[in-house]
């Protein structure tokens, strides 16, 4: 394998051909690795998925009543065809995770979205080392700026 194409771009979505996996495949595949269980990440109709184990409940609700979902927590290692696969905390909202692939030393790391901002609901952002990263960036231009989250729950409390 050519360093750098362990990962790439497809019509389905994000797809590890050595792993033979999908990340947040946007169109039908057999295995999917799923950051999260919002509708723009975890989408119907895949054969399989692997989410982070504070995710699985929210994907059964989020996929078919017979989707086949299997889990690991935070941290712990899996591996297809060689692919070593774990989740990391991505901060986001429960159950969201960063994906860490790692084949023959190489490192990447699939973001999903992802916020620094402390948030008592999920948890903490954890950096991960790796040789590549590819981060989500919805919000991320600079134009965003978000009222810290004490101060607007602070302000609902008061409403
Ligand atoms: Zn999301």
């Amino acid at each position: 394998m050519k360093r750098g194409s362990l990962i790439s771009l497809t019509k389905c979505g994000l797809y590890c051909k050595q792993g033979d996996f999908y990340i947040d495949p946007w169109l039908p595949v057999p295995k999917a690795v799923v950051t999260h269980a919002h509708a723009d990440h975890a989408y119907r109709g895949n054969d399989s998925y692997l989410v982070v184990s504070e995710c699985e409940p929210l994907a059964r609700i989020r996929l078919d009543p017979e989707a086949v979902v299997s889990s690991l927590d935070y941290g712990v290692e899996t591996s297809l065809n060689g692919v070593k696969i774990s989740f990391h905390p991505a901060g986001h909202i429960l159950g969201s995770a960063q994906v860490r692939v790692e084949y023959k030393g190489e490192v990447w790391v699939a973001s999903g979205d992802y916020k620094l901002t402390p948030d008592p609901t999920c948890a903490p952002f954890e950096p991960v080392k790796c040789n590549y990263f590819i981060t989500e960036a919805t919000f991320g231009l600079p134009v965003y700026r978000w009222t810290d989250p004490k101060v607007v729950f602070a302000e609902i409390d008061e409403w």
